[in-house]
């Protein structure tokens, strides 16, 4: 059996969305605008989802908008809030990890003369509270800042930063991108203070292609996709009842097991943690005093995280090169981190589902501690 610890990369989808999206082909192929049965039972099973999400977010279902993914919301909800909020005020308050899907609408804004302040994050991975709120001030118009990195599963005190905002700034939008922190920690939407909320499918166990953000009721987000004005105008285009409905079996299958799944994390995750603190070879990069046990990233002194990638996956390990390298360059998470160079592109990211074993764990490192004896001496 492989040990696959890429589940921050994706998923594997689960059974009930496998079924649902198949259900949703063979059975339920209408087109949910058609006025036929077709396609009240297409809609039905689109409002299904939706309440499913909703029900995830605990959040009105008018509130959830599907689209393709987590990119395409981190779009829509950052150019659509600067085509409505930016006229008047041109400043956005923003965390120097997030993800390239809120990372590079923002470089196009900043194209176009808005001012983005970009907070870095404490050695530990975090974004610190007071630093973000020393950026803010009245023409600030949108502060985004994720729950969960991506690279390093450092959690954000995204309540507490957006709900000083609102007690100061009350017209300014906040945004979460919450990908990392859906269905594994729990997520109220009112607590959060979040204004607009990014989710993804494949995060969760449902199929690539889908993902869902929440507008608050009263904010007005430009939509990014014009056309037949599907889902209520925000986003155009025919609606993928398949990916729809899988997302939303995938959501309501997991929903009531977010404890257990998390204890299961914590468990597996402490097991890890312990055992590579005790190798002299190996330096622990998420330390997070709030830290998501589903993610974990750390550096094989002296290898370099491809070839050690590599080597893992011979034996049948499934793992992320912790630096996710564009074009050469180093991870800007670690980096903005003020993790050395080196120590970042030796790093490995592990991630965790719901699925996730203790075997694969006991697998993960004998094949490491393997690869470190024999990469070591060709390096
Ligand atoms: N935000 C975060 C934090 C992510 O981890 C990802 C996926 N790597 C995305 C956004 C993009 O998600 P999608 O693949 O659904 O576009």
């Amino acid at each position: 059996m492989p040990a696959y610890l890429d589940n921050a990369a994706t998923t594997k989808p689960c059974e009930e969305a496998v079924s649902a999206c198949a259900a949703a082909m063979t059975d339920c192929y209408g087109n949910p605008s058609s006025l036929h049965g077709m396609g009240v039972r297409a809609e039905a099973a689109v409002t299904e989802a939706r309440k499913a999400v909703a029900a995830a977010l605990v959040c009105p279902p008018e509130c959830v908008t599907f689209t393709s993914g987590a990119t395409e919301a981190n779009n829509t909800l950052i150019f659509g809030a600067a085509k409505n909020y930016g006229r008047r005020k041109n400043k956005i308050v923003v965390s120097a990890v997030e993800h390239h899907s809120v990372d590079e609408p923002l470089k196009e804004l900043a194209k176009n003369g808005f001012e983005i302040v970009r907070i870095s994050p404490m050695r530990s991975g975090e974004i610190d509270c007071d630093e973000f709120l020393a950026a803010m001030d009245s023409n600030v118009f949108l502060a985004s800042c994720m729950l969960v990195n991506n690279e390093t599963g450092a959690v954000n005190p995204v309540k507490k930063i957006f709900s000083a905002i609102k007690q100061r700034y009350a017209d300014c939008i906040t945004h979460c991108d919450a990908v990392q922190g859906f269905l594994k920690l729990p997520i109220k939407t009112a607590d959060l203070c979040a204004d607009l909320i990014t989710v993804s499918g494949h995060k969760v166990h449902a199929p690539k292609g889908v993902g869902a953000m929440y507008i608050r009721k009263g904010v007005r987000i430009a939509p990014l996709l014009l056309g037949g004005g599907q889902e209520k105008g925000m986003r155009s285009g025919t609606e993928s009842v398949p990916l729809i409905s899988a997302f939303g079996a995938a959501v309501r299958a997991q929903l009531p097991h977010i404890a257990t799944a998390y204890s299961n994390a914590e468990e597996l995750s402490g097991r890890l943690r312990s055992k590579l603190a005790a190798l002299d070879y190996v330096i622990i990069n998420s330390d997070a005093e709030d830290q998501s046990p589903y993610i974990l990233n750390f550096s094989v002194k002296g290898i370099r995280s491809e070839i050690m990638l590599h080597f893992l996956e011979s034996r049948g390990v499934y793992v992320s090169a912790g630096s996710a390298c564009a074009k050469g360059a180093p991870s800007s998470v670690l980096t903005a981190m003020g993790i050395p160079r080196k120590q970042a592109d030796e790093a490995l990211r592990i991630s965790l589902s719901k699925t996730s074993s203790a075997g694969e764990i006991d697998l993960l490192l004998s094949a490491l501690r393997e690869g470190y004896l024999s990469l070591a001496k060709t390096n």
